[in-house]
């Protein structure tokens, strides 16, 4: 088989590895994009429900870092900066695509995903992009200032290559360590990978009393951490049989730490220790009842419980057991055992650790013509179209270096 040439092969044909590829391509350079899966960004078909969450008009563009985890969080802040929401909005208003805002500045489309996927495809087109699908990459070599990339198509030459292969999230549909590999093969350092925006589970006996609230949602104050540590989110949690999720407890798990307790308020912005005392100076119902005008009626029965203290009219409670009860819904202490892993979190935190890689460009400080872009990078950001823009803006900031 002849050895091919292009300008630039990028690996990963994701969001951001479309998006690179078509913008290279736009750009005048001779791209090939290659990817192993059947089907065609699997991850944006599937996002925000079907309808693409693909990016966030809260990002705030005098500090976009402050939606993002990383070891060195101001990395992201030369991309983000250098093209915003607001110039993916605009892309997306040129090929016609209606969308609308949600919660939190959460654009999506008004159809399905699909749409923004032919966009990414027509973009490539319109740059000439050679798109090789399903393809597998073998091995990558350099030489003599070249990149030989093995496919089962045959090997290709070029003097740039982007790895666009994303994390380990959702092993089935394609995501691979295919990334992680190649900084390791070329010495680059990492950030141990670890699943984030995924649900928490308590293993145990200790979670039987709850796990009988499985379906319950209600808005929460969630919190970790302590002092300059301390991240808190207000938004929905949902109990589940295993433990808890919902927006809440995504956003919250991508700063909690193995062994750390999560405290979660019940009722946010209710001062539930003077409305329980105030309802003993006034009423003779049962406490769950009174509860019940606080949170939901299920969760007021389960946080009563069997506890004899709790079992009466409240005007007849001793004023211990009101405020005990008060600071359980309000800061509830609970440790999770663990999170439902790769299987069922949206990113993956960690990977190719940005202090080896030019915040302007994304390509590594020790191999030239090697970049890195997407979540295949240690810049993870938080649960409302955050990540998508990451990807958007990192495959911008290299596109425009290559
Ligand atoms: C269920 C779900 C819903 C989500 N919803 C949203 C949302 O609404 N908004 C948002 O901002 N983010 C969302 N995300 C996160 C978002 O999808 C990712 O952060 C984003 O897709 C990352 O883009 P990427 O291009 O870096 O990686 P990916 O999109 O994962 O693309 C990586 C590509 O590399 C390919 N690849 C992997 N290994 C190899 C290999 N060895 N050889 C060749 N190709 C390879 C894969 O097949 C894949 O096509 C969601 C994620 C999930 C799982």
């Amino acid at each position: 088989m002849s050895t091919a040439a292009f300008d630039v092969v990028v690996i990963g044909a994701g969001a951001a590895g479309l998006f690179c590829a078509g913008q290279a391509g736009r750009r005048g350079l001779k791209v090939l994009l290659v990817d192993h899966s059947e089907r065609i960004a699997e991850k944006i078909r599937i996002s925000g429900g079907g309808r693409c969450n693909f990016t966030n008009r809260d990002l705030d563009p005098r500090a976009p870092q402050k939606h993002f985890v990383s070891e060195n969080p101001n990395f992201c802040r030369s991309a983000l900066s250098r093209y915003t929401s607001q110039q993916f909005i605009d892309l997306v208003d040129r090929h016609g695509i209606a969308h609308h805002e949600k919660h939190k500045g959460q654009l999506f489309c008004d159809g399905p995903s699909q749409q923004i996927i032919d966009m990414l495809l027509a973009e490539c087109a319109a740059g000439g992009v050679a798109h090789w699908q399903p393809c597998r990459v073998s091995s990558l070599s350099f030489d003599a200032g070249r990149y030989q990339v093995a496919t089962d198509r045959g090997t290709v030459e070029a003097p740039r290559v982007v790895i666009a292969t994303g994390g380990l999230s959702i092993p089935q549909l394609g995501a691979s360590d295919f990334g992680y590999r190649i900084a390791r093969q070329f010495g680059l350092g990492m950030v141990a990978p670890r699943p984030a925006l995924v649900p928490l589970v308590f293993a145990g006996e200790g979670w039987a009393p709850y796990a009988e609230l499985a379906g319950l949602a209600l808005p929460v104050q969630i919190e970790t951490g302590a002092k300059k540590q301390r991240m808190a989110f207000l938004e929905d949690l949902l109990f589940t049989h295993r433990g808890l999720s919902g927006p809440a407890v995504l956003q919250i798990s991508s700063y909690w730490q193995e062994g750390t307790p999560l405290a979660i308020d019940f009722a946010p912005g209710t001062d539930v220790a003077k409305a329980l005392g105030d309802a003993k100076s006034r009423s003779r119902k049962r406490i769950a009842n009174e509860l019940a005008g606080l949170v939901p009626s299920r969760l007021a029965d389960a946080w009563v419980g069997t506890d004899a203290a709790l079992q009466r009219p409240i005007n007849e409670a001793a004023d211990r057991a009101l405020s005990a009860l008060a600071d359980r819904i309000a800061r509830w202490q609970i440790t999770p055992t663990g999170t439902e892993g790769y299987k069922k979190a949206e990113v993956t935190a960690g990977g190719v650790d940005t202090r080896e890689l030019s915040s302007q460009t994304m390509e590594s400080k020790r191999q030239p013509g090697l970049f890195f872009i997407g979540e295949v990078v240690d810049v993870t950001g938080w649960l409302g179209g955050y990540n998508f823009q990451w990807a958007w803006a990192s495959a911008h900031a290299c596109a425009t270096a290559l």
